[in-house]
């Protein structure tokens, strides 16, 4: 059974989240990842096949099915 690597917990809710990954210095995003939320404190997990599917699509001959600009913040205290 599945628990969180945060707090332990083992009640998860099930979603798809958007995520950005670096790829050879580069971001990506990746749309609609299958993922269960800890439903204690909210820590998105991604099971050991989705990470490894993500990975092969990213190094592997998937082609992007649309590009995005994205604009960049460094953080500064105010
Ligand atoms: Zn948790």
């Amino acid at each position: 059974m599945l628990s969180c690597e945060t707090c332990g917990s083992k009640e998860f809710s099930e979603t798809f989240l958007d995520e950005i990954f670096q790829v050879e210095g580069r971001p990506v995003l990746v749309e609609r990842i299958p993922a269960k939320v800890c439903v204690q404190r909210g820590e998105a997990t991604f099971s050991r096949e989705t990470t490894e599917r993500i990975r092969q699509m990213l190094h592997g001959e998937h082609q992007p099915i649309r590009s995005i600009n994205v604009d960049v913040y460094a953080f500064q205290a105010s």
